[in-house]
């Protein structure tokens, strides 16, 4: 495994869409093995692939009772409710804001071997899910900034 470096806030990439992931093969089971090891390494409960330069769909989370999800290719099946909580990133170091999401989400996604998932989010895991998946649009936490 290696550590990767983090895109930060103003290059670009972070800001474009990322594409559909096709390969289901030990190069992205490398990247997400990598991505994880980055992730422990800067104490952050998410990381999605553009943030280490790789433009595919795909994001790691951290749950808050300590499980990890691979999330890819996800969509939203249903999000209901709304959250207001300060979130913060690995990309956007210097930066924290309240950001309104959903505290209700049922997503479908992938895991590295291909297999298709149902599974709901709830409270702050679901939070962390919308925040990596938002990655994945080029969407970054404080284009959603509310005040309290
Ligand atoms: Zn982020």
């Amino acid at each position: 495994m290696a550590i990767r470096d983090i895109v930060k806030d103003g290059e670009e990439i972070l800001r474009k869409k990322s594409r559909v992931v096709t390969q289901f093969d030990s190069k992205l089971a490398r990247i997400l093995d990598d991505m994880f090891e980055t992730m422990k390494l800067n104490r952050g409960v998410g990381l999605a692939a553009p943030q280490i330069g790789y433009m595919r769909r795909f994001a790691i989370c951290e749950m808050t009772d300590g499980t990890k999800v691979e999330l890819i290719n996800p969509v939203v099946i249903e999000s209901k409710g709304e959250e207001i909580l300060e979130e913060g990133c690995l990309s956007v170091p210097d930066k924290h804001c309240n950001v309104i999401r959903p505290n209700y989400l049922m997503l479908k996604y992938q895991d590295r071997k291909g297999k298709t998932h149902e599974r709901l989010f709830e409270g702050y895991d679901a939070r962390v899910c919308c925040h990596e998946m938002d990655h994945l649009d080029g969407i970054l936490f404080y284009d959603k900034e509310v005040s309290e």
